[in-house]
Order: structure tokens, then sequence, then C-alpha cells
């Protein structure tokens, strides 16, 4: 693929100034509309994977766009030592359609999220009159909750750990889905919360189990313990239900989100039910940036979209086209143990013979037109906009089944 002048030097140029903690693929994306975006070149991709689960709604949405433009020329930002409105709606927006929260922090990322759930959690206990060392945060092998400090160590990975000792103490892990192996983890009564994904990203596209969360719900009663649910990926509606814990019937004590929240513009949201909406009090907690306006009121506008029946419709009609098309690439060329996960987050499990080349197939579904991501060497990842049509769904296979067949060739 004879590349022009421009993109080399803009890849060098990647090469040269950032630090090189990503291995980005060989082209410079320009554009974007719906689930398809064009790069400088004006090759066309099929975006399968949506800029990480973000861009839940396409690429430049008009909603959003009119949305952020408005707000745009009326007030960008004020910190949180003054109101303005978009973040109080969006706030009560939140806690509205949760059905459990009293209150909501608003923050830019993720790993925000998480670090203020982590640190609502240890205040919880602190004020209950907990002993530090009573105020222990259990998460599971496999998975994902953040790259800062506190969030990392949740993050139960030793991949993404690697190299970042002494880091904070106070977690404990467990194998997902296993929940002899948590009470046995809750049992000496130091266990201040459990925290974890409905459906593990990052970790290889792995659900809980019929059944999990509500056993994980009973341990916590039990014990003393919070419930914390990181939807920074599954939720929004990636998993068909505007909040993935709805599908497992639990209630929980705090929820975070990100991701699909602002639909590509950065903010993130912690949600605080009764036991914990009191315990940050003045001066606890706060952030420059966090739920500012432009923010704010592009979250409102994917929030009102994401919420509706017809996206939920949606994502249950699409996820059955991407199983099927995944199971007739199967037949054919037999790369796949398995296909998992819920709704529009699926995971294909590469063969024994494939394993470790997840990375090898993005870049050939990169050459044939296709953006994809994977989640761990050894499975595809598929989180596609969640109004993805069916024609952009059968044109993403069949550039999948190409790259596929140029894998078994090559
Ligand atoms: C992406 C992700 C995070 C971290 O979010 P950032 O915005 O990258 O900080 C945390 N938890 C889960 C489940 C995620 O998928």
């Amino acid at each position: 693929m004879a590349r022009d002048a421009s993109v080399e030097a803009l890849l060098a140029l990647g090469r040269d100034v950032l630090l090189p903690v990503y291995r980005q693929r060989e082209m410079i994306l320009e554009r974007g509309q719906g689930a398809r975006v064009w790069d400088s070149e004006g090759r066309d991709y099929v975006d399968f994977g949506a800029g990480i689960a973000v861009c839940s709604l396409g690429h430049c949405n008009p909603e959003l766009t009119a949305a952020l433009i408005e707000q745009a020329g009326k007030l960008w930002h004020t910190s949180n030592v003054f109101f303005s409105e978009p973040p109080l709606r969006l706030a009560q927006e939140l806690v509205t359609a949760s059905r459990f929260a009293e209150r909501a922090f608003l923050c830019n990322s993720g790993a925000e999220a998480n670090e203020a759930a982590i640190k609502l959690v240890r205040k919880w206990a602190s004020v209950q009159g907990r002993a530090p060392d009573r105020r222990v945060i259990v998460t599971c092998r496999g998975s994902f909750h953040g790259r800062t400090l506190a969030t990392v160590t949740a993050t139960a990975q030793p991949t993404y750990q690697e190299g970042y000792a002494p880091l904070p103490g106070g977690f404990r892990y467990v194998d997902f889905n296993d929940i002899a192996q948590l009470e046995a983890a809750m049992a000496g009564g130091d266990v201040a919360a459990v925290m974890l994904e409905p459906v593990q990203g990052e970790g290889g596209v792995m659900p809980a189990e019929s059944g999990y969360l509500r056993e994980v719900r009973a341990l916590c009663d039990r014990f003393g313990a919070l419930l914390v649910l990181d939807e920074i990926q599954c939720g929004m509606g990636r998993s068909g239900a505007l909040f993935a814990h709805w599908q497992d019937d639990v209630v929980p004590d705090i929820v975070t989100l990100a991701k699909a929240l602002g639909g590509g513009f950065p903010i993130g949201a912690l949600l605080a039910g009764p036991k914990v909406a009191q315990a940050m009090q003045f001066g606890a907690h706060g952030t420059t940036f966090g739920g500012n306006p432009l923010a704010a009121a592009v979250a409102r506008a994917a929030l009102r979209r994401l919420a509706s029946d017809e996206i939920a419709a949606n994502v249950r009609r699409q996820s059955q086209a991407i199983r099927h098309g995944l199971a007739a690439i199967n037949d054919e060329l037999a790369v796949f143990d398995e296909v998992r996960g819920r709704g529009l987050m699926l995971g294909a499990v590469l063969k024994p013979a494939c394993a470790g080349r997840a990375g090898e197939i993005l870049d050939l579904a990169a050459a044939h037109g296709l953006l994809l991501l994977q989640a761990g060497p050894d499975v595809l990842r598929f989180v596609p906009a969640l109004n993805i049509g069916d024609a952009d769904v059968a044109e993403g296979l069949a550039r999948l089944r190409k790259a596929l067949e140029a894998l078994r060739a090559g």
C-alpha cells in the first residue's frame, strides 16, 4: 500500500513525539460519519470499534453536534465553584434514569470516575469508624478499571501494574464469576466494597454469569460492604439495557460511567445510592473540568438518545446480525472457539491455532477497510455504534471475512 508523503511524515511524527505507549495502525483518520470513518487518503473504514465503545451514536451525530455548537456559543466552562444549567440537568437525568442513585459526581474520564468511587468507598468506611485496614476493596481478575495509580491497582491484571510499585494498599483480587472465592475473601469482615464490571471489557469481553451479581449483592449485604459497578464500557445502552446491571436484577450502591456517556466528548460520572450519597461533604473531593457545560450539554443529548427504545431494539437486532455473521464466517474459516458478550459488546475468542494473533488480525482488518479492536491477544472485540445500520454491519462482516481469508492465506 503506497502512502503519500504527508501520511509518512505524520506517522513518523507520531513515532517521534508521543510517548510510545500505543501501537497505532498505520493511517491517519480524518473524518467520520455514522459508522464510517475516512483516512487522509480517502479510504473508508467500517467502524466496529467506535473509539473504544465511545462513539455510541456514530461519528458526527447531528443531534450531538447541534448540542455542542449551541453550548459552544453560550458558555464553555465555569468550574464547579459556580453552577450552570447543563451539568445540573445532566446529573438530574442520570439520577432519574439510574433508578437507584440519589446523587451524581461528574468528572472527565472513566479512571476519574473509578478513582472517585474508590475514594467514596474509603470515605464511607471512614465515616462509619472503620479502621484503615478494614477498608479493603475486592476486585476481579481480568478486570479493567483505569490507569491512575489507584484504578490500575484495582485492575487485577499484572501487565497493567508492571513497574508501578509501590502500589496503593487495600485491594484484594478474586476470580470473576467465582462466588465461593469471593465469600472466602470477605469472610474476615475487613471488606468495604466489591467493585466489578457486569461485562468485563478489556479483560476479554467476559459477561457476569446469570445469577452471579445477585449473589455478590447478597454477600455485600451480609458482610456490610458496598457494591460498586463499573459500567464505563458496558453501560449506556451497550448491553441492550441502559444500565447493564438491570439485566442482572441487582441494585448497586455506586455505578461509574464514561466512554459512551459523552458520545465522543470526554466526560465521566459517578452515581451514588442512598448509603453513600452523603458520605463526601464540602471539600472532600473535586475537579476543575469535571462536568463542564460543553461536556454536559453533549452528554444530555447522548443520554436522551441512548435511553430510547429504538436504540435498545437496534442493539438486539445488530447483536444478532453480528453473531450470525460471525457464525457464518466460522463455518467456513474455523477461526473462533466462541462468541460471547451482551448486546453490542461482543468478543470472538480465537481458536488455539490463531491464539495470540488478534493484533495481526486488526492490522489485516484495517488494510481491508475495517476498524476493529481486540480484548487481549486472543479476542476480537466488536463494540460498534449502537445505531449502526444493517448495511454497515453486513459490509463490516464482509471485510472481516476478507481479512481472515488473508490471515489464512498469509
Ligand atoms: C475504559 C475503561 C475504564 C477507564 O476509562 P478511561 O476513560 O480510559 O480512564 C475503566 N473501566 C472500564 C470498564 C473501561 O472500559
